[in-house]
Parts: C-alpha cells; structure tokens; sequence
C-alpha cells in the first residue's frame, strides 16, 4: 500500500515548485517502528528526498511513535513542541507523525484520541495511519550488519494490559514467498544476519490459514503441512496421492491453554534457514501459546537460528495471567523451558515481565521471582505497569499497585536477572 497521505503532501509541494530535499525520521519504540520507518525513508528517497544529518537542517521531519507506556508518548509530546520554534522560522517545513499513537487514535471511534492529538500536537501537518506503511517498499536499511525483516503486523491476542491490538490492529501476515525472496536478497546484498519480526512473530501465516486465502496458501506451500493430518484425510486421494485443496481444512490445536490455528512460522522458519549464507537468524517477539513442538524442532535442527530466544512471559502468578488475558499458568510455562531447554544445547532465554499490574500483590510478586529463579532469564525487559486507554484494564480494572511499590519490585527483578548478567559480560 503505498503512503497516500504522505504522498499528497509531497505532492503539493512539488505544485507550489518549494519542494526541499532532505528529511529525518526520529523513531521511538521497538524494533518493528524501524523496520517502519526504513520503508518510510525509502519512500521518501524514491520521491527524491534526502537524508538530513540532524532534525534542524530538515524539511520533511517523519516522528514514528510508541505508545507502549505513558513515558513513551511524553517523549514524543516533548520532542514535537521543542520543534516549534523551527516551524515558527521556517513555515515551510512539514511535520508529519505515524506510528503507534496515530494508530491508536484512528481506531477510537469516539473520536477523543484523534482530538487530544490535533489539541497537543498543533504544529503537526499531518498524522499518518500506521497502515499506510504498506511492505511494498523495499526498505531503506539503517543497520548495516543485521537486517530487520518484518513478515507480520498487529495481534490478535487482546492481552489486557496492551495497546498493540488497538495502536496497530489485527494481525496480517506477508506473502510467504515475498519474505522468502527479501531473505534471499540481503544474502545477495551482503547480509548474513537476520531478524524477523512481528509483533507476535510466530503466529506467523495463522490468518493466511483461514477463508478464501487458505486454498491458495496451501497450494502456495504445496499443502506440505496439512497433509499428513488426520483432519485432512479426505481432502487426499489416494487415487493420485494428490489433496483437493478445495476439501482442507484449517487444523486446530490446544497448546497452553489457547486453542489455535497451527501457524506457518516454523515452514517459514526452516525455509529461511535453509539459505545459504545466513549465519545468525533471529527472531521478534514470540508468545508461548504458539511456542509449538515443531517450532523448537526447527530451531534445534537448524544451528544458523540463534540460540537467544525471546518469550515474555509477564508475570508469574496465576490469578495475575488470567487477568492479563494471558492463557498459560506458571507451571506450563516452566514446563516449556524446561522443553527448550532439553531439546536446544546452549540456549540463553529472554523475556518481558511487568510489575504491578491490578491487583498484584506481594504474594503475586513472590511467584514471579520464583519463576525468574527457575528458568534463569539472561535478560528481562522489566516494565513497571503504566495504564494504556481503551485496553480491558484500563476499562474494568483499577491501577491499584502505588508507584513506590512498582519501583521496588521493578528494582528486585532488576537486580535478580539483569544486574548479575551485566557483571558477567
Ligand atoms: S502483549 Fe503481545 S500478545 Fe499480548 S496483545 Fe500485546 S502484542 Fe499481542
């Protein structure tokens, strides 16, 4: 899809003969906002522009937002009102903001978000939907050794604590065959690492399984995956030991408490992993309900797909994850890693854990250290809880932990997981 609000401002400058020719892109958030905004830079170079070396000597300034916590939409609320004293020199210069917070406002159907946007941000030219970052432009790589490679966008999961499912909407998987042919380019460009990303990276090709798509999936994939299942049986002759693509039928599977469409993330997987000259593939960020045995057998037959995996796991209290809207207890989460574990030699796990949420309490905290102590995380993304409009919580839950007790319990698991990791590298 290609950026058409962008693409009309460009245009009328190029009407009135002021078009300018250089452009910054300053990018909050995580890894999925850059992979957005290298195709928004590459747009923009496709139009002529330039890259500008500091925001103050551009024309054309793109703010790619993040709306995870509160803190991260005051940065950006800093950064746009310390812009306007260049806007008030030079009224030529256009601001445009997209990402998460322009998402989010889109979807509020009451309006209010879009109206706080336009009241707090009045210097804004225009605000661009995240949709309109299309994949059809090849990106413009800002990292010069690991390629960022997106194959999917928004969730479906509905956690209640998120905005991801409101700021960048359901899930929509790319073209596998698309992200084959990006993989095998950057080897041809000189990349031998790579990261795929999604918000939810391995529901990967759940939603290309359903409807109308499914047919012209599976034939795409040759229905390599589907046939064997008993669920299948008849959609295969055994006349020509051909399948009628028409009789298959997308196959459903419990796996931690989540009933799921089995997705195509490990195919993908062990089809990247089979090209060569791909040394270290790596991948962003994965739920465990589609943590399945196939993908950790991918993984562990394949030595080039790194052995740091992600898997957030939140909170280790079961009472405080079935709020969360997260389906998993503690016990099959551990029983997970400790799959992982036996079935892939050196592996360093990661993950994301949030403190005080509703309602937790220090008994709740309690079984969140002890699951840190069980799997001995290399890493944590610890996140103090910080309300998100429109999320479940937010609606019917009260933030009813107080800040000075977020801090401590952020600050135990800090010194728990990532003081002692820091100290030994
Ligand atoms: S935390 Fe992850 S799985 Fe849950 S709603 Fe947000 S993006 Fe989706």
């Amino acid at each position: 899809m290609l950026l058409n609000s962008m693409k009309s401002l460009i245009f009328s400058d190029k009407m009135c003969g002021l078009m300018k020719k250089r452009y910054f892109i300053r990018t909050f958030g995580c890894a999925q906002n850059e992979a957005d905004s290298e195709r928004i830079a590459s747009y923009l170079e496709d139009q002529g522009y330039k890259p500008a070396e500091t925001i103050e000597k551009a024309d054309y300034i793109v703010i790619n937002t993040c709306m995870i916590r509160q803190m991260a939409e005051n940065r950006v609320y800093g950064l746009v009102n310390n812009l306007k004293k260049l806007k008030s020199e030079n009224g030529l210069i256009k601001i445009v903001v997209t990402g998460c917070m322009v998402g989010m406002a889109v979807r509020d159907k009451t309006g209010k978000l879009q109206k706080v946007l336009k009241e707090r941000l009045p210097i804004v030219d225009e605000f661009l939907p995240i949709e309109e970052i299309g994949f059809d432009f090849l990106p413009k790589r800002s990292k010069k050794r690991l390629a960022l490679v997106p194959i999917s966008n928004g969730c479906n999961n509905f956690c209640t604590f998120c905005v991801v499912p409101f700021s960048r909407g359901r899930e929509i998987s790319r073209p596998y065959e698309d992200i084959l042919k990006e993989c095998q380019s950057l080897v041809s460009e000189g990349y031998s690492e790579i990261m795929l990303l999604g918000m939810n990276v391995n529901s990967y090709g759940a939603d290309l399984l359903v409807g109308e798509n499914n047919i012209q999936v599976l034939r795409d994939l040759n229905v390599k995956y589907f046939k064997d299942t008993s669920n299948n049986a008849s959609a295969l002759s055994s006349k020509t030991g051909r399948v009628d693509i028409k009789k298959v039928k997308p196959v459903y599977v419990t796996h931690l408490g989540r009933q799921r469409i089995p997705t195509l993330f490990p195919l993908l997987l062990d089809d990247i992993a089979k090209i060569k000259g791909l040394n270290n593939i790596l991948f962003m960020s994965s739920n465990p309900w589609d943590f399945s045995d196939e993908l950790i057998e991918v993984i562990a037959t394949n030595k080039n797909i790194s052995r740091e995996v992600h898997l957030p796991v939140q909170s280790g209290n079961n009472d405080v994850l079935k709020r969360m809207n997260r389906w998993y207890t503690k016990e099959e989460y551990l029983k997970l890693v400790a799959t992982l574990k036996f079935k892939i030699k050196n592996l360093k796990l990661s993950t994301d854990i949030i403190v005080g949420f509703c309602g937790e309490t220090d008994a709740d905290f309690a079984d969140t250290v002890d699951l840190a102590q069980k799997v001995g995380f290399s890493k944590a993304y610890v996140a103090i809880y910080s309300d998100r409009p429109m999320t479940a919580a937010h609606k019917a839950m009260k933030d009813d932990v107080p800040f000075t007790v977020k801090k401590k319990r952020w600050k135990i698991l800090e010194d728990l997981i990532n003081l002692p990791n820091l100290k030994k590298k």
